[in-house]
């Protein structure tokens, strides 16, 4: 979950309401980091009560698997789909009976669905979302509904050839990707392309193979070892990678850094050895 997915419930939870949260069978399992944040920049920084908030928050979970009818309250059901955004993330279905005679005679009820963030049809790691059967009543969150998603082997595209640039430069490449389910993406593509390059020379006596992959974040760690403990939730082509014997997260180059002193020694490391003097 990503803050804006999730950021309303201290509110709520401040104005009283003590009633179930739904979400996702996955999004209960993943480590509550995001909720943490939003009561720190939105509510108080007081740890003890942020504790006691978070406590009341998994009190009120109520985790649902996709795809499965979930009565609500009287006359109203809801059913999540998978939205391919990130692991957890759904579409939310409302079958609602109908009072109206003419629908109760058509045996028809009213169905509204609600979008949050959808997934690109060719995201990595998760399957496509389906589209609803139908929708009586549709509500669409549309920040980037004016904007195309880039092909993705173009994009793996740029990115090797990034890679490659830096590198004939004698540089480092530093990527900026905090947003949850992101830094998993780019690891799944950084595997795809030293899989598929392996051999071939970047630069010097350096190939693919050799190069070096660090994650610098204690929160993205604790992700894709989510990703990982829910692998049943990826779609078949990142499967049938884990099948045939790949490690599309956790490959032999990737070295992640998990605390802060690891951090400082990564840094005093990089700075130290001069790697790239050697290429
Ligand atoms: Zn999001």
């Amino acid at each position: 979950m990503h803050i804006d997915h999730v950021g309303r419930i201290p509110y709520l939870l401040v104005a009283g309401f003590r009633g179930p949260i739904y979400c996702s069978e996955a999004s209960a399992l993943l480590p509550p980091l995001v909720p943490e944040d939003a009561l720190k920049v939105g509510v108080n920084r007081n740890a003890s009560l942020i504790k006691r908030f978070l406590g009341q928050i998994w009190r009120q979970v109520v985790a649902l698997p996709y795809k499965k009818w979930r009565s609500v309250t009287q006359g109203v059901s809801v059913k999540l789909h998978p939205a391919g955004h990130i692991l957890g993330s759904a579409y939310v279905e409302f079958k609602v009976e109908s009072s109206s005679m003419e629908n109760a005679l058509a045996k028809r009820n009213h169905r509204v669905v609600f979008f949050g963030d959808l997934g690109a049809s060719h995201t990595p790691l998760l399957p496509a979302p389906r589209p609803p059967w139908r929708a009586d009543l549709l509500v669409l969150e549309s920040t980037y509904g004016d904007r195309l998603h880039e092909n993705r082997t173009q994009r793996q595209m740029r990115l090797g050839h990034a890679i490659e640039h830096a590198l004939v430069n004698r540089g480092t490449i530093l990527v900026p990707a905090f947003s949850i389910g992101r830094t998993q993406e780019l690891l799944y593509d950084l595997e795809s392309l030293i899989h598929r390059m392996g051999g071939r020379r970047l630069t010097g006596s350096m190939c693919w193979s050799d190069l070096e992959v660090i994650v610098d974040s204690p929160l993205a760690a604790k992700m894709t070892d989510c990703y990982l403990r829910l692998r049943h939730l990826w779609d078949n082509e990142a499967r049938r990678r884990v099948n045939s014997g790949r490690y599309p997260l956790n490959f032999e180059q990737l070295y992640t850094v998990e605390s802060h002193d690891e951090h400082r020694q990564t840094v005093a490391y990089l700075a130290s050895s001069g790697r790239h003097q050697r290429w």
